[in-house]
């Protein structure tokens, strides 16, 4: 096998694990994903939850308020009653008037934050809604995730295996070469180079349309020991058999490179 059949070897076994690997990670971002979304939203929960226990407290406090008033008015109600002269009586009076206009304000005040409670009681109602919406999708991602990863965990185990034996057969120094371009790429680590007029003698990558000099195309006529890259996309070209076999029937002597 010559280095680039070898290369072309490992490249069809590298885009099957690449391409069962991208499910898993698919699977497992999308799970992730969920995971996440549900721990915001539990956050967001407990904030509001921490908002309705510390507004419940208020809304106690002044109706506590309201209630030590209501018994200051109570006896000074009494004392009204038990006045001695029309002074004395005045006097407690417009006490009275005051205490009972504090304890409105009490009142009202405790009024507006078990409004504030309602609504936020009726805000946590809304993010359980949601939450159980959430745990439905995320159960469902995990259920997915498992079976995808039972699926295909034989399979991948198959493959890596396939893909160590095709790269045992390469040097060190391509192989080098093929990860860095099929991790660029996303696996397209390889190109075939295609005629656009042989009489001018202009090739292009299929990859990436950039044109190939002469002296390239030529080099890939010749005896391949070495990787010949795309100089714009960097991808691993190579002549497919029809092109290989045009070639050589328009130069025959295009095994010298
Ligand atoms: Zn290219």
């Amino acid at each position: 096998m010559s280095l680039m059949q070898q290369i072309l070897a490992l490249h069809s076994v590298d885009v099957q694990v690449r391409a069962l690997r991208g499910r898993l990670d698919s699977a497992h971002h999308y799970l992730k994903t969920q995971e996440t979304q549900m721990k915001d939203l539990l956050a967001q929960r407990d904030e509001v939850e921490l908002q309705r226990k510390h507004t419940q407290a208020q809304a106690a406090n002044l109706e506590m308020e309201a209630n030590g008033v209501g018994i200051q008015i109570q006896k000074m109600r009494d004392e009204l009653n038990n006045s001695g002269n029309t002074k004395q009586y005045s006097a407690i009076l417009s006490n009275l008037k005051s205490l009972e206009l504090q304890k409105d304000n009490f009142e009202q005040q405790a009024i507006t934050q078990i409004e504030k409670v309602e609504q936020l009681v009726a805000r946590i109602a809304q993010f359980d809604v949601k939450l159980t919406d959430r745990t439905t999708l995320r159960d469902k991602a995990a259920a997915e995730m498992n079976e995808r990863t039972k699926e295909t965990s034989s399979r991948l185990g198959e493959l890596d295996r396939e893909r160590a034996s095709a790269a045992s057969h390469v040097p060190a120094p391509s192989m080098l070469i093929f990860d860095e371009v099929a991790n660029i790429h996303d696996g397209e680590a390889v190109s075939p180079v295609m005629t656009v007029d042989a009489r001018s003698r202009e090739y292009a990558c299929t990859a990436c349309n950039v044109e190939i000099p002469y002296q390239l195309y030529s080099r890939l006529l010749g005896d391949g020991t070495s990787l010949i890259q795309c100089l714009s996309c960097k991808r691993i070209l190579y002549l497919e058999l029809a092109e290989l076999e045009a070639a050589s029937k328009r130069k025959p002597v295009a095994k010298s490179s």
